[in-house]
């Protein structure tokens, strides 16, 4: 059977997979990539999960290897540009060892333009022309998909939505050292921030020991009642629509997949307000034809994403 092997590296665990040209998941492993690291060479221990992983399939063909990866990438040479979770691949080029530790080609990108693909193929973009796909976790990140293919830009930075700015002056300060970016507004972190402000005048839960404001609890409150907590998720829908509606301005998509662990967490709690504001802050006539959808994988969003990248790769 002709397979995939998707290498998804993330900054705390790295899962590996054999994924199948229609985006069946054959065999996982994972790993802490503390663990990955302890004896000095993760690259080394990334190959070895990934011939385990293989291993667990009978009659397995290896098409092609892709990598998804933790940050901004050269994919010429499949390089990290900068790595601080994984400082050890840090501009360490990995097409040559991955090709021949495999001995098929190698493809690698950054995880967000990885589990873009994903989703586009295989999850809530099926049959979409153009999919936006906007990741919210600790931060938001994002990848445009058009006719199969990632829109990368350039430099291979296009779809970075969590920095548009949408206050042009006095917003929160952004890790790209920018102020007022999507981002620092509505990313789980951002949530924390203006939860931290709303509660001000009362203990941060769970007690002075663990007491930090997470999307989570957030959450939590606003589905009790909590006015309050209602308050920072409306705002936080403002924000994310208002973003969405820029997306859909600026590339006319057909379908829109909001992923990543707080969007799929509090879907109760965004998605249909979202939907609100862009109804009526997004053109008109491009609303009418763009539909907002959750993610749908699960768990192996980022191992199928990276098999994604070898397939892309072998359709190019
Ligand atoms: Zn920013």
């Amino acid at each position: 059977m002709n397979v995939y092997l998707g290498l998804d590296v993330g900054g705390t665990k790295v899962a590996v997979g054999v994924v199948t040209g229609a985006g069946e998941v054959l065999s996982t492993l994972r790993q802490d990539t503390a663990a990955c690291r302890s004896g000095g060479d993760p690259l080394r221990e990334i190959i070895h999960l990934g011939r385990a992983a293989l291993a667990q399939v009978d009659g397995a063909a290896l098409e092609g290897v892709g990598i998804a990866l933790p940050g901004p990438v050269n994919r010429d040479g499949i390089t990290m540009r900068a790595a601080p979770t994984i400082p050890e691949l840090q501009e360490v080029s990995l097409r040559g060892p991955l090709t021949t530790a495999f001995g098929v080609p190698a493809a690698g990108d950054n995880d967000a333009n990885a589990c873009a693909l994903a989703e586009a193929r295989f999850g809530a973009g099926r049959g979409g022309r153009l999919v936006a796909y906007i990741t919210l976790s600790t931060g938001i990140g994002g990848g445009i998909v058009g006719e199969g293919r990632v829109l990368r830009g350039v430099t291979g930075a296009a779809g970075e939505f969590g920095h548009q700015v949408l206050l042009p002056a006095g917003g929160p300060p952004c890790d790209c050292g920018n102020t007022g970016c999507l981002e620092a507004l509505a990313s789980g972190r951002g949530i924390a921030r203006r939860a931290a402000l709303a509660f001000a005048a009362e203990p941060a839960p769970g007690g002075p020991d663990h007491g930090q404001w997470t999307a989570e609890r957030v959450a939590e409150r606003a589905r009790g009642g909590d006015m309050r907590a209602r308050d920072v998720w409306s705002e936080t829908a403002l924000y994310l629509g208002l973003g969405i509606s820029n997306i859909i301005n600026l590339f006319d998509p057909d379908i829109i997949i909001l992923g990543g662990g707080v969007a799929v967490g509090a879907a109760d709690l965004l998605h249909d307000p979202i939907r609100e504001v862009v109804r009526t802050r997004c053109m008109p006539s491009l609303v009418r034809t763009v539909e907002i959808r959750i993610a749908e994988l699960r768990g192996h969003t980022g191992v199928v994403g990276a098999a994604c990248l070898a397939m892309e790769m072998q359709h190019l």
